[in-house]
């Protein structure tokens, strides 16, 4: 048996990597650097442990860390992967090796060779909502969309989404508008759309997340330069999840790889659940096709569940018709059993689990990070956030709406920015239009290209927007004000010496709490928002107070907002939560406790598997959805709650649920059932008396008229 060369490497002086600590053939997988492997096995069988390993050892053998390129799903999954490896090869290390997900390593590439692109030097990447955007007014420049009363609104998710599945399958705009390619009058709609959305991106300097990836891929095939660059930066490729990447994933991999084909994938056809957003398990399942020479490993053993849990799993997972055989077997033993458990209605349901949750931790002891509530649609958080609520339970959204996401935090956030960071196009863009000044797609355009062609930033450009031809009277106005905005705030800042109370001013100016409140109406929420706010501008007082030079370290600071946004302040220790998340976003974590609400028909399996509608882009299918509930149980490391209740209300109507078909597909004995039924019962007379209570604090917060 080899053991990893400790001093070989001008890294790690203190190694904590144990290869003794994995079992023959994790170790395998560990010490094959060269050429292509595929680790194909079940949830919680040690693939990701796997890839951690691997990179320290790299790291020992002497491998240099910018080499090494390690890909995870999500963001949070690559931080997870840094923080492991840091305790494993130190700080330095893990800092330099080239972490993250294809997003994050596509916007790397192209920062760094943005002229390959045919972009400009500082291009903006832009996020859901500017996409939402540049398809919406698409529509409207097609006359199809918020049309004459009665014409009808299209979903703009389906037509964002069927777009995004064209450009990762490199279908160009000209090629959808094939009719052979339409099945439905949404592809007929989002073909004629899919060209003018591009050539806005193209005006605008501007690429969206799908380009992060598919244009990588087509610069790499197309331009021998390129490739000759960066398979000459990038040596050892290794990809976790690899049963969820998509075409143009695959096709950044294959030309990194190039003859070297150091190329190491992980992952599981069972946990595959991404079909609907283009991702292909024939990667996974062909990967010895494409790559001939490849060794594969399987993984045997389930080092995560208890044994009740992983049964539950194998007889679930083993139904599906399209899969590789392989059951988890597990290392530990022991174990309670699996509940299944049963409420009368909703209300029931998050009342019982914020119950045992509040059991769980205060007699129970068990820390709330170890806890998660796991659902099928962002929806059903709502009820679980309440009652943790009102059980002062803390807990966190995987993946979902967190404080900095909110759009007045962002707008607030972008008027800093372009006051300290002027350079950042992306702010300014932002900013130009909060509140609105009639600066449409077509005027950034202009200023875009102006400042290309001048060298200059955007805000040079809006400052000069005098001398750019051909600009709306309205669009010249908003620019005018805009310039005239940022001029007096930076002189303020001068005077002052203090960015935030020129950005408290420039807000005063625009009367930014007024528009706000347009928008989105007043009352008890505008108020929090606006609270929300203020937070926001004392944190960063905060931050200038305390640092020392008259130059603080801006961009560092504010960058911190886009990657950090689950914590509050930069002081706070951060706090145990119970995590709430999606299934799908739960992929590749575990908790020693995991509920699993909403197992029913409708709910999991999603009712589109049985009525699929024409916005979905890709009607259901059960397999996928077994395969979601599949990587929710085996989230679970210790006890598993799988809850449903017997009726719901929906729109108004109480209405009856079925049990989810895939508990009935569970032999008998492997879950055991709890009935709640009466012991959270609910009386129509009850609800009324919480109703009246409710009201009446509630009037008891609005200050009488003269207060
Ligand atoms: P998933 O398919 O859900 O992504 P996975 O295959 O990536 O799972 P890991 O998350 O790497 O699995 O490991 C699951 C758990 O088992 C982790 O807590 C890990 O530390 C532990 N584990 C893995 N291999 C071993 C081992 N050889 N000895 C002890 N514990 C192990
Ligand atoms: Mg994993």
């Amino acid at each position: 048996m080899m053991l990893a060369a400790r001093s070989a490497s001008p890294y790690n002086p203190a190694a904590r990597m144990d290869l003794r600590t994995l079992n023959p053939d994790q170790r395998r997988a560990v010490l094959q650097i060269d050429g292509p492997v595929l680790v194909l096995a079940g949830a919680g069988s040690g693939k990701t442990r796997v890839i951690t390993h691997r990179i320290a050892y790299m790291l020992e053998q002497g491998i240099p860390a910018d080499t090494i390129v390690a890909l995870s799903f999500t963001n949070k999954a690559a931080d997870e992967m840094r923080e492991r490896l840091e305790k494993m090869v130190g700080k330095q290390a893990a800092e330099e090796l080239v972490l993250g997900t294809f997003h994050s390593l596509g916007a790397r590439m192209m920062r760094e060779r943005y002229a390959d692109f045919e972009l400009p030097p500082r291009f903006s990447i832009l996020d859901q909502g500017d996409v939402y955007g540049l398809t919406r007014s698409a529509l409207r420049d097609a006359g199809i969309y918020g049309g004459r009363d009665g014409e009808r609104r299209y979903d703009l998710g389906a037509i964002t989404q069927r777009i995004s599945l064209w450009k990762n399958e490199f279908i160009t705009p000209e090629q959808a508008l094939d009719p052979a390619r339409h099945e439905s009058e949404y592809d007929e709609v989002a073909a004629m759309v899919y060209g003018p959305y591009e050539d806005r991106l193209k005006a605008l300097g501007a690429v969206d997340f799908d380009d992060l990836v598919c244009r990588i891929a087509t610069v790499l095939r197309d331009d021998p330069d390129a490739l000759a660059y960066w398979r000459n930066r990038f040596h050892y490729l290794m990809v976790d999840e690899y049963q969820d990447t998509n075409q143009s994933q695959f096709e950044v991999l294959s030309h990194l790889a190039g003859t070297r084909e150091n190329l190491f994938v992980v992952g599981d056809d069972d946990q595959a659940i991404y079909g609907w957003r283009g991702a292909k398990v024939t990667n996974i399942l062909g990967f010895d096709l494409y790559f001939p020479e490849a060794q594969v490993i399987k993984l045997e053993q389930n080092y995560r569940s208890c044994p009740p849990v992983t049964t539950c799993a194998n007889h679930l997972i083993v139904r599906n018709q399209k899969r590789h055989d392989k059951v988890l077997r597990p290392q530990r033993i022991g174990g309670e059993p699996v509940r299944e458990v049963v409420a009368a209605d909703g209300a029931g349901e998050a009342r019982w689990v914020g119950r045992k949750i509040r059991n769980l931790i205060t007699e129970e002891r068990i820390s709330p990070r170890d806890i998660a509530v796991l659902y099928r649609s962002s929806k059903q958080a709502r009820a679980i956030e309440e009652t943790l609520q009102e059980h002062g339970i803390e807990y966190q959204i995987l993946g979902g709406q967190t404080f900095y996401d909110q759009k007045q935090l962002k707008d607030v956030l972008a008027y800093m920015r372009v006051l300290v960071t002027p350079r950042d196009d992306q702010a300014v863009r932002r900013a130009l239009n909060v509140p609105s000044r009639g600066v449409g797609a077509k005027t950034i355009g202009k200023l875009v290209e102006y400042a290309n062609a001048y060298g200059i930033s955007l805000l040079d450009a809006v400052h000069r927007s005098e001398d750019i031809p051909g600009l709306q009277p309205r669009a010249r106005r908003g620019l005018r004000d805009f310039s005239g905005l940022v001029r007096r705030a930076q002189g303020r800042r001068r005077v002052t010496h203090s960015a935030v109370a020129a950005v408290r001013e420039m807000l005063e100016a625009v009367q930014f709490r007024k528009h706000m409140t347009k928008e989105t109406g007043a009352g008890k929420a505008a108020n929090q928002r606006w609270a929300n706010i203020e937070f926001l501008l004392r944190s960063l007082e905060r931050f200038e107070n305390r640092s020392q030079s008259a130059s603080p370290r801006w961009s560092d600071f504010l960058n911190r907002f886009d990657l950090k946004r689950d914590k509050q302040d930069d002081n706070d220790e951060p706090v145990p939560k119970v995590t709430l998340a999606t299934l799908h976003s739960s992929k590749g974590l575990e908790w020693p406790m995991v509920f699993i609400i909403g197992c029913e028909e409708g709910v999991m399996p999603h009712k589109r598997v049985d009525s699929p509608r024409m916005s979905d882009a890709i009607a259901g299918d059960e397999e996928e959805e077994r395969r979601l509930f599949y990587v929710g149980i085996t989230r679970a490391r210790d006890r598993l709650f799988l809850t449903r209740a017997r009726t719901r209300i929906e729109r108004g109507r109480q209405l009856e649920r079925r049990s989810s078909r895939f508990l009935r597909e569970l032999p008998e004995g492997t879950c055991t059932l709890y009935d709640v039924g009466q012991e959270e019962a609910i009386s129509g007379e009850r609800i009324q008396s919480l109703a009246d209570a409710f009201l009446a604090k509630l009037a008891a917060q609005i200050p009488t008229p003269g207060q």
